[in-house]
């Protein structure tokens, strides 16, 4: 893959929720990553914005439960942070992880499958479509990918996991 900047999903793509019947986390404790994920990642030379030597990286997640009142907007960036580290292994560049917090049909322009938070990731790396890929588990997500003209890969395909679960 020569890609320059790899998006990615969190819920159901980086991590799950460990408490059933719960969409996504709402506090600490409450979510785990998928256990091929280190791995993956592992085999990239990711780079923050600005640096061309590898592939630049970010996080775009949908945290609906915030606008809903489930939880704040800084517990959902944190759980967001806390995700990124543990799967990529460091801390992620100031601007790279991107959620949004509006409800659905709020008709914000950061909502997945709006395009967004795509965009400013692009515009942070300084990156055109061509050379992105959003990696995704739901229609949204790739309904988002296709609306800012990235490539999409399904986690089945870019993580080979079973979609099943
Ligand atoms: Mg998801
Ligand atoms: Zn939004």
């Amino acid at each position: 893959m020569n890609y320059k900047l790899i998006i990615f999903d969190a819920d159901g793509t980086l991590r799950y929720c460990t408490v059933e019947k719960q969409p996504c986390p709402n506090k600490d404790g409450e979510w785990a990553l998928f256990p091929d994920v280190v791995q993956k990642l592992s085999s990239f030379n990711w780079v923050p914005p600005g640096d061309k030597s590898g592939v630049g990286y970010g996080i775009a997640s949908n945290q609906g439960g915030v606008g809903s009142g489930y939880f704040s907007e800084n517990m959902a960036m944190s759980l967001l942070e806390d995700t990124f580290r543990a799967a990529f292994g460091f801390s992620p560049a100031e601007d790279t992880v991107k959620m949004c917090p509006h409800i659905p049909y709020s008709g914000c322009s950061c909502r997945k499958p709006a395009p967004g938070m795509l965009e400013e990731l692009m515009k942070l790396y300084k990156v055109t479509p061509e050379q992105v890929l959003f990696v995704g588990d739901r229609d949204d997500d790739m309904n988002a990918a296709s609306n800012a003209g990235c490539d999409f890969q399904w986690i089945s395909e870019f993580f080979g996991r079973n979609t099943a679960d």
